[in-house]
Parts: C-alpha cells; sequence; structure tokens
C-alpha cells in the first residue's frame, strides 16, 4: 500500500478537470492531480498552501501562513487513481508543490491508470531540482521543468541542481518554462540556457503574475522579446479565465 501527501481543498484533495492553463499543453482537457510539499519557497508562489506552514521561517508576498492539517491529506495512490478515472480524461498533469518528492507514490497511480487504459498520458510540473528515478523517468510523457530565477527569492543553491538541470535539458520529453518579470531576468535564462545547455526552442518565457492586471502590464514586452530573441511566448489561461480560484 502506498500512500501520498495531496494538497486538500475544503475536506477533498485537490484534484479537478480543467483545460491545462500553461505550458506547451496549453488549452488541453486534463485531470490535475496537486501533490503538497514543496522543497523551495517562490515568494510569489500560487500554491503556498503546499509549503508554507505555520512556525516556518519562509517569507512570501501575501504573508500568509498555512496549517498542515488543513491543508494536506494522505490518500492511498489506488484511491488517487480512482478519483483520476472517474473524470474519463486521459491526459493528467501531475503537481504541486514539487511532485517529484513523492515519485514512488505517483509512479503507482501512473501504472494503475494505465492498466486500466493504455492510451493515459502523464505530464509532471517540476521545479526542476529533483533528478527523476529511472522508473519514473521512463514513465512520463512530458516534463513541464520550471527552473526558478532569482526573482524567485531562492537562493542559487538551491533553486539550480546540476544533475537535475542536466538531465532534463538532455530530454526530448521536457520542455522549460521561465517566470519573467522584468527584462533583466532575461540574462539568467541565456545563462542557464548556455551552462546546460538546454535548446532554445524548448525555452517558454511566461509572465510573472497572480492577477489578470499584472499579467498585462508584462504581456507585450515579453511578447515582443520572446519574437526577437526566438523563445516561445507562453501566458497563463487559467487567470484569464478564473483569476486566482482554486481547484478550477
Ligand atoms: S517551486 Fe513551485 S510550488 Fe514550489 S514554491 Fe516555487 S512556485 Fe511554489
Amino acid at each position: 500500500m502506498a500512500l501520498i501527501k495531496l494538497a486538500k481543498l475544503g475536506i477533498q484533495p485537490e484534484i479537478f478537470h480543467t483545460l491545462q492553463g500553461e505550458g506547451v499543453s496549453m488549452g488541453v482537457p486534463s485531470v490535475f492531480v496537486r501533490s503538497s510539499l514543496c522543497n523551495l519557497h517562490c515568494k510569489w508562489c500560487d500554491t503556498a498552501y503546499t509549503w508554507n506552514w505555520e512556525g516556518s521561517k519562509w517569507d512570501h508576498e501575501d504573508k500568509k501562513k498555512y496549517s498542515k492539517d488543513d491543508y494536506i491529506v494522505e490518500l492511498e495512490t489506488s484511491e488517487v487513481a480512482e478519483l483520476v478515472a472517474d473524470y474519463g480524461c486521459l491526459n493528467v498533469v501531475l503537481t504541486g508543490g514539487e511532485p517529484l518528492l513523492q515519485q514512488p507514490a505517483w509512479l503507482a497511480i501512473i501504472e494503475d491508470l494505465r492498466k486500466r487504459n493504455a492510451a493515459y498520458r502523464f505530464e509532471i510540473e517540476t521545479n526542476g531540482t529533483q533528478l527523476p528515478d529511472e522508473h519514473i523517468a521512463a514513465a512520463v510523457d512530458q516534463w513541464n521543468v520550471s527552473t526558478k530565477l532569482s526573482n524567485s527569492g531562492n537562493s542559487a543553491k538551491l533553486r539550480i541542481k546540476a544533475d537535475a538541470m542536466e538531465f532534463f535539458a538532455a530530454s526530448d520529453k521536457a520542455w522549460f518554462k521561465f517566470v519573467i518579470q522584468n527584462e533583466q531576468d532575461l540574462s539568467e535564462v541565456q545563462q542557464l540556457e548556455a551552462e546546460f545547455p538546454i535548446p532554445k526552442e524548448r525555452i517558454l518565457l511566461m509572465p510573472e503574475g497572480r492577477d489578470e492586471e499584472t499579467l498585462q502590464s508584462r504581456r507585450l514586452w515579453l511578447a515582443d522579446l520572446c519574437r526577437d530573441l526566438g523563445y516561445r511566448f507562453c501566458d497563463r489561461l487559467h487567470i484569464q479565465l478564473w483569476g486566482s480560484k482554486r481547484g478550477v
């Protein structure tokens, strides 16, 4: 029996049917499964209820702390597979928090669902600091790697792990999505692109913003920059459609 810690939405685990809101699969109908726990502490994180616990020292722009009892639910992996299967949607996004902190549990969920239907497709959204083991590396169809820049407030030592970066940079299943606040962030992207190296055509730049007004203030110059430098532009469809509401 394998257990997994998921984010709790009210009294339910945060599992929901929606459209993928970001990255190369934006717009694809998907079931999202949100795990709890993260090893980073981004100051603008829109899922701080997965890591910013009461009593912790981490700083976040919204200044809120969360109780583990209220925001973590532990389920058997077979229960999670059952809940996902109920939606009848074959694109599944495993997200967090940082999902790769619980690799054996995710693998059990993937294997369970593929036994029910071999056509299931799995994306994992990761901050790119955890090296996937060989089993989950083989099982996953797409990595959405959101390597964090200094604008996240994490130290470089925490947010850049060479072994994991090299793995994802070499994987033809991986797409890198960088969260951009201002034009200075671009030099960090270019440094990472050269260091690992990351193929330019697999890099997406996305404006940082948890509300439409902030996103709009960053979209136009970032779109121009993407066009001129050859990066793929990425928006936040779910913020445009539903704002900061959870579970949609
Ligand atoms: S890595 Fe993702 S989940 Fe973790 S703190 Fe940063 S934005 Fe939030």
